[in-house]
């Protein structure tokens, strides 16, 4: 396409329209009527704005080609028709030209397809940003890092078969020149209570079937592994293979990206011994000894797994028995053992193993860090977190806004919205914040127990809630005598929610007895050592660990700081039905994504001022046809232009402003107008 034929594509040969501000009229109907429209002709992606709406098409697409890379390349947003390219690009070009650090947010439901997203928008930046050896390493690493965090933090869940179990922020750097320098990967969360149990229909995380059905023999000789996946108390049955997923083939995948991002044998090694050890850990079984006086005492009742775990790790079989045995307690200065019964060992082992594998996971992330990372200055950050985004999604929405009129000179009357920042509140307030009295009840001497702490959530929330209501009538937790034993609920964004109290106190807590941390790190396998610093002797701390709760507020809390100083960019993404399917649209879900993402709220924004803006040159380019001082030539600057052309036909003025570069128009009506006219 040559220059001269500047084409506003968002306009033309459009399935339904490109970008929901231009729908007339705007009502939900019409909104959903449009997604579904573009989707049934492959258009899964849809403009407000400046966001990117994505359809999860469940299937592959011809849209991601080198040529589409091309024909994107250093295009303007709305120049072509929306893809999520153009806001790849957007991005990339605002960091490189004007030195605007970025921050991508994805958000959206499980399956929704936000991983994949963040996929593309790599690929993306990779294909565009510099060549040259260093680079392409660094870029190769960071696109690599992809397939090993997925192996170890993704399962096979109902709602997808690849759901990441673990939230995940990344931070790219680049140079001046728009190199990538590296990169800086956080995570958030691992659920790691899927080692252990996993719910009916999905399985535990992917690495642990790729080992055993992709590594050699030689291998699982090795780690002392079996083959077979029913051999394994911690792998789920009903699931174990899932239709359309090589595991042997991915294994091979992530061996081939675990060498690219840098890893030495050996370290692949030592963490294929920690994935088999907690496989073996998951069949230690316990039964009970009776003693002189009256208790039960745990004991393993077959030791070959425990030997052989004991081998895999190099620690001494006799002390990790003693460590599913007693538990060692100080108090007051002086150490006192108590010995563990059935349950209690069972417990110790479930911790373990979990401990184990998430600290793994932390480990992997770090040394993935370790290799991708370089120690520059400017950031670039592609952001994968789920709802807890939604404030920050209004307000950077809102703000964008204000600042693009501030920027063009244009005036701001000021919009009610909703915002969601009293349900965080009530979850973070350091006071009388959920998080808050979990953590006060898990430090509380005494029995301590889900049921007093849902009774101290009822009691303050509800004095809180009286407080409230004084003063907004907004109370977001819901007291009601109709709810369920052992729950409560709490209106959010979304809706209400109901929670069962059950192993909140536990969790939070997130306890691993003494005796095990220090049999871990009496361990003679250089990896496990590291993964349990606060088993060292010399280091005995009486302070309790931080809670779960307080790790998660805080890294949540450095995650909205890091975020607020980014220029912001956001894929929205959307199942389109529950069946993991291509070709099916229901609307019920997709309107209940459409409501809790905020996405009809996020158009009235973008309307309630001006609908439509764009630079005067593409505009005047489009429209100068129109009006015989403009045609075919305009020799002035493009803005005097755009304004003989829409003095000439007679559009009222209040319906437009002159921002410094670009055209506001306030009513997609107008637009259409001139559109019209054009085609006459
Ligand atoms: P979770 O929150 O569970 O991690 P998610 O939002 O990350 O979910 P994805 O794993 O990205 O969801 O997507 C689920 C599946 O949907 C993918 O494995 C893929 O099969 C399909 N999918 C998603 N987006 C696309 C796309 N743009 N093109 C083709 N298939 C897609
Ligand atoms: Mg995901």
């Amino acid at each position: 396409m040559s220059k001269m034929e500047v084409k506003t594509s968002l306009l033309d040969n459009m399935i339904g329209v490109g970008d929901m501000v231009l729908i007339e009229p705007l009502s939900e109907d019409t909104f959903i009527e449009n997604l579904r429209k573009r989707f049934e002709h492959n258009e899964i992606y849809t403009y407000i704005g400046s966001v990117v709406i994505s359809m999860n098409p469940y299937k592959s697409l011809p849209i991601y080609t080198a040529e589409k890379v091309e024909e994107y390349r250093n295009r303007n947003f709305y120049e072509l028709s929306p893809h999520i390219y153009a806001l790849a690009d957007e991005a990339y070009r605002s960091l490189r030209d004007q030195d605007k650090d970025q921050c991508i947010l994805i958000t959206g439901e499980s399956g929704a397809g936000k991983t994949e997203a963040s996929k593309f928008v790599m690929s993306y930046v990779a294909a565009v940003c510099g060549k040259g050896q260093e680079v392409n390493k660094v870029k190769e690493q960071l696109l690599q890092s992809n397939p090993v965090l997925e192996a170890f933090g993704n399962a096979k869940t109902v709602r997808n078969d690849n759901s990441s179990r673990f939230g995940k922020y990344m931070d790219i750097e680049f140079d001046f020149k728009g190199d990538p320098l590296g990169g800086v990967i956080s995570n958030y969360l691992l659920e790691k209570s899927r080692v252990v149990k996993q719910p009916r229909g999905e399985r535990n995380f992917h690495i642990f079937y790729q080992l055993l059905s992709g590594a050699s023999d030689d291998t699982l000789k090795k780690l002392k592994l079996d083959r077979d996946f029913s051999k394994y108390n911690y792998l789920s049955l009903d699931s174990a293979t899932v239709n359309g997923l090589d595991d042997a083939a991915c294994f091979r995948t992530v061996r081939n990206a675990m060498q690219i991002v840098g890893f030495m044998e050996d370290e692949v090694q030592s963490v294929l011994e920690l994935v088999a050890a907690v496989l073996k850990l998951g069949n230690l079984e316990f039964k009970p000894e009776s003693r002189c006086n009256g208790f039960d005492e745990s004991r393993i009742k077959d030791k070959n797994d425990l030997k052989e775990m004991c081998e895999l790790l190099g620690i001494e079989q006799s002390v990790l028995e003693r460590a599913f045995s007693f538990r060692t307690v100080e108090a007051k200065m002086e150490k006192v053992s108590t010995t563990l019964n059935v349950a209690q060992a069972y417990y110790a082992r479930d911790a373990l193993a979990k401990n184990l594998y998430s600290r793994l996971f932390s480990w992997l992330v770090n040394r993935i860090n370790e290799s991708i990372k370089d120690n520059s200055f400017e950031q670039f950050i592609i952001n994968y977190c789920n709802e807890k985004l939604q404030q920050i999604f209004i307000e950077l929405t809102l703000r964008e806004e204000q600042e693009e009129y501030i920027r063009e000179g244009i005036e701001w009357t000021n919009i009610e919205y909703f915002n969601n920042a009293i349900i965080c509140d009530l979850i973070e307030n350091n006071k009388n914040g959920i998080l808050a009295m979990l953590d006060e009840e898990c430090l509380r001497p005494g029995t301590v127990t889900d049921e007093t702490f849902l009774d101290k959530l009822n009691t303050v929330c509800a004095e809180h809630q009286h407080f409230e209501s004084r003063q907004s009538k907004n109370s977001k937790f819901l007291t009601d005598h109709s709810l369920p034993h052992n729950c409560f609920r709490i209106q959010h964004y979304a809706g209400k929610v109901l929670y069962r109290v059950e192993g909140f106190v536990d969790k939070n807590n997130d306890l691993l007895y003494r005796d095990l941390s220090q049999a871990m790190y009496k361990a003679n396998h250089s990896l496990i050592k590291i993964l349990f610093p606060e088993g060292n002797p010399a280091k005995v701390n009486l302070k309790r660990p931080l809670t779960a709760g307080f790790q998660f507020r805080a890294s949540v809390g450095t995650l909205m700081k890091n975020l607020l100083t980014k220029n912001p960019n956001y894929i929205r993404c959307i199942k389109p039905n529950d069946k993991k399917a291509a070709h099916i649209f229901t609307d019920s879900l997709v309107c209940h994504q459409v409501r809790y993402l905020g996405l009809m709220e996020n158009v009235r924004v973008r309307r309630a001022g001006y609908a439509f803006r764009q630079a005067y040159e593409p505009c005047l380019e489009r429209y100068k046809m129109l009006c015989k001082q403009t045609w075919p030539h305009w020799k002035g600057p493009a803005r005097e232009g755009v304004e003989v052309l829409l003095k000439n036909l007679q559009v009222a003025a209040e319906e437009f402003a002159y921002g410094r570069s670009k055209i506001f128009i306030r009513n997609p009506r107008t637009l259409f107008f001139l559109e019209e006219k054009r085609r006459q």
